[in-house]
């Protein structure tokens, strides 16, 4: 068993976290919102720190599921930021969905202090984070995912080493640009069924067992009928995610018309205050 820190205890962290604690490790947690992590303790026991650094000391693995690039320098290398208070020999592991970019930056950052940093976004939303069934994806040295990959499946049904720092997030840029597009033709075919008069379930029921299948369609196809978006993965989120894949198609050429045009659907949720509201909200648009 390790001894564990846990930074960023949201929709993901908070039962990311619990798995970790149910399965034995030690675990000292830190949130921004200090409320969330004494709440956590009561729930699962362990302990709360006042900042990341001192989250970190002393642990062997540092993990990490903040908001976007800046949440995650400012827990890493900012003030009272756990680099500050790893030691030589751990490692830290981070499940935010960021840049590329930042997680080169840290990689190199954690290297020079001695720390392993692995990049490793995952998928499976709200439900895979609750019931540990995430898919991770990761980049960094072999030897350092070696040393965390018995530990994140705590959480988790799969995990692979992509490539070397960056690659994990690169990645989930691959499958926010497969999200996108499925999305819309799943808010088409159900805005299509209900304009039709069509039973929608049931349209949903026979299709989801053929080629139009998907998880978006088995997970989210019947609230999207319902009109139901408060809860799951925020548009806010998504919106974030897609920035970052169009930024990194710019560097690399990689052409990205649906997705942008899926971006700028986004945006028009965004301004009719579904910010915070599950992506599946993108069907409002066509009503
Ligand atoms: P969330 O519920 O909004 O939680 C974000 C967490 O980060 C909170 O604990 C928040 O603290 C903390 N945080 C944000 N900025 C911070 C800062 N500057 N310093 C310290 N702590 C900070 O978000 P989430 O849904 O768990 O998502 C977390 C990450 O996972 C995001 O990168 C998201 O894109 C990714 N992700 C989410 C899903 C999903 O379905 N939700 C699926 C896959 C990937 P406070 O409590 O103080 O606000």
């Amino acid at each position: 068993m390790s001894k564990v820190g846990f930074l960023g205890l949201g929709v993901m962290g908070y039962p990311m976290a619990r798995h970790l604690a149910r399965r034995g490790h030690s675990v000292t947690v830190y949130n921004r919102t200090s409320a969330k992590a004494k709440k956590w303790v009561e729930d699962n026991g362990g302990n709360a720190a006042e900042t990341p650094a001192e989250a970190s000391r002393d642990q062997d693995i540092v993990f990490c599921c903040v908001g976007n690039d800046d949440d995650l320098r400012q827990v890493t290398i900012g003030e009272s930021g756990a680099f500050h208070g790893m030691r030589k020999g751990a490692i830290f592991v981070d499940h935010t969905t960021a840049s590329a970019e930042v997680a080169c930056e840290l990689f190199a950052a954690a290297d020079a202090n001695g720390v392993g940093f692995i990049d490793a976004p995952v998928s499976g939303g709200q439900a895979g984070a609750e019931n540990g069934t995430l898919t991770v994806m990761c980049g960094g040295d072999q030897q350092t995912f070696n040393a965390v990959s018995g530990v994140i499946p705590a959480y988790a049904r799969s995990v692979r080493l992509i490539g070397s720092a960056g690659s994990g997030q690169l990645a989930k840029m691959v499958n926010q640009i497969c999200i996108a597009g499925l999305v819309q033709g799943l808010s088409e075919g159900v805005h299509f069924a209900q304009k039709a008069g069509l039973d929608v379930e049931a349209v949903l029921e026979v299709i989801s067992k053929g080629a139009a299948g998907s998880w978006q369609m088995e997970n989210r196809g019947k609230t999207m009928s319902e009109g139901r978006f408060d809860f799951g993965f925020a548009v806010d989120w998504m919106r974030k995610d897609l920035s970052m894949c169009l930024t990194e198609s710019r560097r690399n050429g990689a052409s990205l018309p649906v997705t942008s045009l899926v971006d700028q659907f986004y945006a028009d949720v965004q301004k009719a205050g579904g910010g915070r509201w599950d992506t599946s909200s993108l069907i409002t648009r066509l009503r």
